[in-house]
């Protein structure tokens, strides 16, 4: 292991993609985004040209400041040996997220955390490619004393304890290679959000859902929050085109205080969806648990993740009952290290992990992290479908592939990441090609 080389570069780059223009994406909170990312690609010595490539997702404005925040981590990365990485990952881990005054400006959270998540998700590729693995079987093929070093349980263990989580993992090594094989030959299952995005006419609504029934979705999901009369008139488009049988999840983006998401969720209530996600700030633990409590006789579900800065978060929400579906996010937790952590929390609770995904490059990262979660940590499908949003998918040399509303199981070496060059090229901003030919166009 020691000749695996060491880290001798890193490249940051800014890149965006202009999907303002179109609407995609919109939510209550977040109009406009251009989905965007601080994209990582890390070097070394060892003379083959394997590369480690990660990202962050970003919304446009602010990427620079996450570039900025990874250009800090430098100093703790470059120069490193691979092996250091490799032999103890979550050594490296605490390592990255440990430096004394970067510290300061999170802990474990905030632009510097998202920072951390870009590099980290850099190293797990150039593993997994230098593995010749895709990360979910990477992961899968770890033992369960490997699995358990790669968290940091600092914080953790008044709720889980690295003992308890060993004890869950055995219990499952000796079946995984059977899980392995089902997912090798179904895949995951998906729900789509493409239909449901503010802004859509009626009949795009109706034609997209259409759409995603005959491509096999069974769960689709649509945005809310901004106006109830709207959010009534959508939902019941969405429940008659895809019928009393198949599920439907709305999505508040937090935009609602405590009271009002009780309210606004209890009138939408007719159209019987699964869950309410991000009902209010995504930091209000015990706010959520009152939501919670208040949908629980009418069957909604409250489910939230995708702002929660860490796994502490993630653990009082599991601790609080706050949650009946746990949406981790590859880019907003510090990496697939801190992604173990949680998925071993939310099995240890027995609430169901429903990643988070969309953006750009979010869903090429779940599909490993819930096929990981399905072979070696919960063991279970019950009650358990992660995100699939149908866009720039075509920047990826090995985008994520969803057919019969499931992920199926990607093969090829890691995390399914790397951007096609051009691709990066032409959406670095602010002077790659797609952002000068805008700029001409509204001069
Ligand atoms: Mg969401």
């Amino acid at each position: 292991m020691n000749h695996l080389g060491k880290i001798t570069g890193m490249r940051i780059c800014d890149v965006r993609f202009p999907t303002s223009l179109s609407l995609d994406g919109s939510d209550a909170m977040n109009p406009d985004p251009d989905y965007s990312a601080a994209y990582v690609i890390l070097s070394t010595d060892r003379g083959d040209g394997v590369e480690g490539h990660g990202l962050t997702f970003t919304i446009g404005r602010g990427t620079e400041i996450v570039v900025a925040a990874v250009e800090a981590l430098r100093p703790l990365v470059v120069g490193q040996d691979l092996a250091a990485f490799t032999r103890t990952p979550g050594a490296f881990w605490k390592h990255l997220t440990g430096d004394s005054q970067l510290r300061w400006i999170g802990p474990e959270k905030g632009v510097i955390h998202l920072a951390t998540a870009a590099v980290v998700n850099a190293l797990w590729d150039l593993w997994a490619k230098l593995e010749s693995k895709p990360l979910w079987k990477l992961l899968s093929d770890l033992s369960p004393a490997q699995i358990v070093e790669l968290v940091d349980w600092r914080y953790l263990t008044d709720a889980l304890t690295p003992e308890e989580a060993l004890a869950m993992l055995e219990r499952l090594a000796p079946t995984k290679a059977a899980r392995e094989a089902e997912m090798l030959q179904h895949g995951y299952p998906a729900y789509t959000t493409s239909a449901g995005w503010l802004g859509y006419p009626d009949e795009k609504i109706r034609r997209l859902c259409r759409e995603a029934l005959a491509d096999g979705f069974t769960h689709f999901k649509i945005k809310v929050g901004s106006d109830l009369q709207d959010d009534q008139r959508r939902a019941a488009i969405v429940r008659e085109e895809i019928g009393s049988g198949n599920a439907l999840m709305i999505d508040a983006n937090q935009r609602w205080d405590v009271p009002q998401a009780i309210e606004w969720t209890t009138a939408l209530a007719p159209h019987r969806p699964l869950w309410i996600e991000e009902p209010t700030s995504p930091d209000d633990v015990l706010g959520h648990a009152a939501i919670a409590r208040a949908l629980e006789p009418l069957g909604i579900g409250v489910a939230t993740g995708e702002h929660c800065q860490n796994r502490v978060i993630f653990k009082q929400l599991l601790q609080a009952r706050s949650i009946a579906y746990c949406q981790i996010d590859s880019c907003r937790l510090g990496g697939v290290n801190e992604v173990v952590a949680v998925l071993l929390l939310a099995a240890k609770f027995g609430i169901p992990v429903c990643p988070h995904a969309g953006g750009v490059g979010l869903c090429e990262y779940v599909q490993h992290e819930s096929i990981f979660d399905y072979i070696a940590v919960s063991g279970s499908l019950e009650g358990r479908i992660t995100e699939f949003v149908d866009h720039l998918h075509e920047h990826f040399l090995d985008p994520c592939i969803v057919r019969g509303g499931r992920y199926l199981t990607p093969t090829a070496p890691g995390t399914s990441i790397t951007m096609k060059p051009d691709s990066l090229a032409d959406h670095t901003f602010p002077d790659g090609r797609t952002w000068r030919e805008l700029r001409a166009r509204v001069q």
